[in-house]
């Protein structure tokens, strides 16, 4: 029988607005007072061949703070040839709101003869990344984790103007079901706005073509109006065609990032040269918090997903496995025997120990009867002396009394029965 179902409670649709101040109001600022004393964190890794700009992209994107030799060595100073992924953590500060930011470059990216699975390293760290999120995850004491989940991708493709290599579509394909993947174009300041945009189309045509998933930035400002007109402009540059330059520069007593040519000068974080504001206001001003919600709610959860579906559980339940009926019959079967055996075997174990004790107690019970019966023996044994003692002395009284009264005892008792007779 079922249990009647109790009907849901009524819900308010509107909710009451509340006549005083009762101070629920206050909440966001506790929630961000909170935020910033924890301070952020965000990794975001760098992939493309070597010489394309990430270094310096990186270091313009975060000012000239982060450029430091010792933390992030410049190209000259970087190992080369094979993959290797290299992370880098840097503490930032901005009016008082702490970031720490771990910057994760892949030198050597593409840069072999045979690049085939090169990326394979890249795969690998961004697993091991959610594997140290899971186990920290899993572990009693799971307060404070650190997240250094790779949060954003940003996918450096070569200014060809002839769109992917076949190494930049298998690599973006097997990264974009993992990770928040951002196409960007390297070096623009190479080509013209037109070949800038044709290049562009040519590249989301293909990302399209070949099932690329890559981040698609979505909506966040409050202002309705402001927020569709502002994304979709940043949104209609992806991907973004990027300049970068470690060289600050003074136009018109105004100090610019940029790189000069003969012909002019580049200005990095102007946007009608290059999408590199763009880029970095999406990455870090109005998209960083989403990027993160993103790999936590999507990919470390398919992550997470995958890996519990490797142990055989999903949601704490059995998962339904996809092995042949038989085999799996089979091995139920030996598990089965195997519990039986070992079932069998403690069973036997626990009969031993009983049986031991109890031979045990027994020897204890004999052992005790033995030295009740000794005691016994020996209390009797002293009881027969004394009363052979006293018995002696007995004897010796009666001897004495006879040679006393120069008469024995049987005479006395014969004489006394023949008087009695008579
Ligand atoms: P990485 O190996 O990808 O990290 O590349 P680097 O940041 O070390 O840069 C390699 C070279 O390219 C350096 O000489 C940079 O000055 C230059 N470079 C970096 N960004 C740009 C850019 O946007 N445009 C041009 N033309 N050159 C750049």
């Amino acid at each position: 029988l079922q249990k009647p179902q109790k009907p849901p409670l009524p819900v308010r649709q509107k909710p009451m607005e509340i006549a005083g101040y009762v101070g629920f109001a206050n909440l966001p600022n506790q929630v961000y007072r909170k935020a910033v004393k924890r301070g952020f964190e965000f990794t975001l890794m760098v992939v493309g061949a070597s010489g394309l700009g990430k270094s310096t992209l990186i270091n313009s994107m975060f000012l000239s703070d982060i450029y430091n030799a010792e933390q992030y060595p410049g190209p000259s100073l970087r190992k080369k040839k094979t993959v290797a992924v290299e992370a880098t953590k840097v503490m930032l500060k901005e009016n008082g709101v702490n970031l720490t930011l771990t910057v994760v470059d892949t030198p050597g990216f593409g840069d072999a003869v045979d690049n085939s699975n090169c990326w394979v390293p890249i795969l690998e760290y961004v697993d091991s990344k959610y594997e140290e999120y899971l186990t920290a995850e899993s572990r009693v004491y799971r307060k404070t984790i650190s997240d250094s989940r790779v949060h954003c991708c940003l996918y450096f493709i070569a200014p060809s103007g002839h769109g992917l290599l076949p190494l930049d579509i298998a690599c973006m394909q097997s990264l974009s079901d993992k990770v928040n993947l951002v196409p960007v174009i390297a070096k623009a300041d190479t080509m013209t706005p037109d070949e800038v945009h044709l290049f562009k189309k040519q590249i989301l045509n293909e990302i399209a073509q070949h099932k690329i998933k890559i981040y698609d930035f979505p909506a966040t400002l409050e202002d309705a109006a402001e927020e569709a007109k502002t994304t979709q402009n940043l949104r209609s540059r992806v991907p973004f065609a990027v300049v970068g330059a470690n060289t600050i520069i003074e136009q018109d007593g105004k100090k610019v990032r940029g790189r000069r040519y003969p012909w002019g000068l580049v200005e990095v974080e102007n946007l009608t040269h290059c999408d590199f504001i763009a880029l970095r206001n999406m990455v870090i001003r109005t998209h960083l918090q989403d990027l993160k919600d993103v790999t936590n709610n999507v990919h470390y959860e398919n992550y997470r997903c995958r890996k519990l579906s490797e142990l055989g559980l999903v949601d704490g339940k059995a998962r339904l496995s996809n092995k042949n009926p038989l085999t799996q019959m089979e091995e139920e079967k030996r598990e089965h025997e195997q519990k039986m055996k070992k079932m069998e075997a403690e069973m036997e174990q626990v009969f031993d120990m009983k049986v031991k004790e109890k031979m045990q107690k027994l020897r204890d019970s004999e052992l005790e009867l033995a030295r009740r019966h000794e005691e016994r023996k020996k209390a009797l044994e002293l009881q027969i002396r004394e009363l052979e003692e006293k018995r002696r002395e007995f004897e010796r009284e009666k001897k004495e009394w006879e040679d006393v009264n120069h008469v024995t005892l049987e005479e006395l008792k014969r004489r006394s029965l023949g008087a009695n007779s008579s």
